[in-house]
């Protein structure tokens, strides 16, 4: 098998390894790693059906972890996905309302980041140890919510790391904001910023450029990573599930092999997205990739009029991991449809810097023909959580109800009526007010908790166990800074 290596969208000539790409996070130029192929599929859908989660992840990702040896990788994939994930299943499927939901959901933060945050902290540590890394790592990340528990419990504990998080101190809901400040672990350290999640993310990325303060911590003994969806780290085992979806389809004989699916994915920083058009340009028999956006509808935009435009107003929703301006991951996208053209990706994201807004070309649009754009409001947001449980009893989560609604929009526009997958990407426990406020008006008056086991008894789910547990766990995280604090911050806690 070729080895792959990894490109920057920003310059010519980067070409790292995997492990490389993994421990760095971003190149030196601010650009992403981008693979410099995308590998075929090394097994057929009807081949991968006979295996379970780990199976089909170790075929997807030694394809792209080229340096990693069969041992590692699997090494890797066992303690991440085992017992942590409360199915053995991994991802399960649910058909409710005439579509597929892929809970994604299933892991110790109850959201979809577990899926790729469960296995980075070990790619991690076996990445700095095939590069003869003796600095302990610290992951810096900017979170709107999910990430940040889902990094925290990943890498809590874990030795030669440590993790900081900043998470916007309105922008996240109180569950997401418990299950952080509570978070154990003598290596982390969570941080509220008076600012938005663009702010958090913007400030995480100046201290990853800010030469001078890499070098300080260097010489303490410290070095960033990032635990952001730009890693490839946590792009390559998302590409997992898609591919895994569609062999349970074909095992359960909902399609035929080779019989093309559509995917509906509701995006913010379009990491999940973009894991779905790798999968497809694998092979995997993708029909149309739906990008579902809430009332902050950069993305729809976009798909619209090939003009990205972050200069509007930034809107709190129900949806809060969605509530974002600046979709990093969509660089790597860019980077693609520009011919893989880092020259070209660069200036762009300089426009984007400078002004707020790029516009592409004909020619670049002509290469987005996979995706549809849609956006739902927040009064959608809550009449499809209604609807799909008056109809079938299943409850989703809003992020998951922004997807469920654009595939309702989609399907209604005369596109081919193919089998269609929901990445459901957050437990409807994690967001109990909105999703119970759907549902009724007449729980708004209840606390959280009260709300929880009232979703308990709707749904006849047991409330999940890392829910659970932040009902009475102490709070052990009270920072709190402003924008230009952050570096101060993180310097204080590594002292
Ligand atoms: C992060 C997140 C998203 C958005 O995923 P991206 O990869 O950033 O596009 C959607 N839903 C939930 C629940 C999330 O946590």
């Amino acid at each position: 098998m070729s080895d792959l290596f990894y490109n920057s969208t920003r310059s010519e000539g980067v070409k790292v390894s995997a492990s490389e790409a993994i421990l760095k996070g971003l190149c030196d130029d601010g650009g992403l790693f981008v693979p410099e192929r995308v590998p075929a599929l090394p097994k057929t859908p009807s081949e991968l059906s006979q295996m379970d989660y780990r199976g089909v992840a170790y075929e997807i990702m030694k394809e792209f972890l080229t340096d990693f040896t069969e041992q590692e990788l699997k090494a890797c994939i066992n303690a991440a996905y085992d017992d942590k994930f409360d199915t053995p299943e991994i991802a399960p499927l649910k058909e409710a309302g005439g579509a597929y939901y892929l809970e994604l959901f299933h892991g110790r933060t109850v959201a979809f980041k577990d899926m790729a945050l469960s296995i980075l902290p070990h790619l991690m540590t076996t990445a700095a140890r095939k590069n003869q890394i003796r600095e302990e790592i610290v992951i810096l990340t900017a979170t709107s919510g999910d990430t940040g528990k889902a990094a925290l419990s990943g890498f809590a504990d874990v030795p030669g790391t440590r993790i900081i998080v900043f998470f916007p101190k309105d922008g996240v809901s109180p569950i997401q904001r418990q299950q952080m400040v509570t978070q154990t672990g003598d290596n982390t350290f969570v941080v509220a910023v008076n600012g938005n999640f663009d702010d958090c993310q913007t400030g995480v990325k100046k201290m990853f450029g800010d030469k001078a303060l890499s070098l300080e911590l260097l010489d303490k003994g410290f070095r960033f990573s990032s635990a952001n969806s730009i890693n490839i780290g946590r792009l390559v085992p998302q590409i997992v599930y898609y591919v895994y979806a569609y062999t349970r389809l074909l095992k359960d004989g909902k399609i035929a092999d080779g019989d093309e699916i559509h995917v509906v994915v509701p995006t913010g920083n379009f990491g999940n997205i973009l894991a779905a058009y790798y999968a497809k340009r694998m092979g995997l028999p993708i029909s149309k990739l739906i990008c579902a956006s809430n009332e902050n509808k950069v993305l729809y935009d976009f798909f619209q009029t090939g003009v990205y435009d972050r200069n509007r107003e930034f809107i709190l929703t129900s949806s809060p991991s969605m509530d974002i301006l600046i979709s990093s991951n969509l660089e790597r996208m860019i980077y693609h449809i520009a011919g893989n053209d880092p020259l070209r990706t660069g200036e762009l994201m300089k426009e984007l810097r400078e002004t707020g807004h790029y516009t592409i070309t004909d020619e670049m649009r002509e290469r987005l023909q996979d995706f549809r754009g849609f956006y739902t409001s927040e009064q959608g947001t809550r009449e499809k959580i209604k609807q799909l449980f008056s109809d079938t009893g299943y409850i989703i989560d809003t992020h998951t109800a922004v997807a469920g609604h654009a595939c309702d929009s989609f399907l209604s526009d005369n596109e081919q009526p193919l089998t269609t997958v929901i990445a459901s990407t957050a437990s409807p426990f994690k967001f109990p007010r909105s999703v119970m406020g759907a549902i009724d008006e007449k729980y708004e008056s209840l606390e959280d908790f009260a709300l929880i086991d009232e979703l308990s008894r709707l749904s006849g789910l047991p409330v999940p166990a890392p829910i659970e547990e932040i009902r009475k766990a102490p709070v052990r995280h009270r920072t709190v800074c402003e924008i230009e604090g952050m570096p101060k911050v993180v310097r204080e806690f590594l002292h």
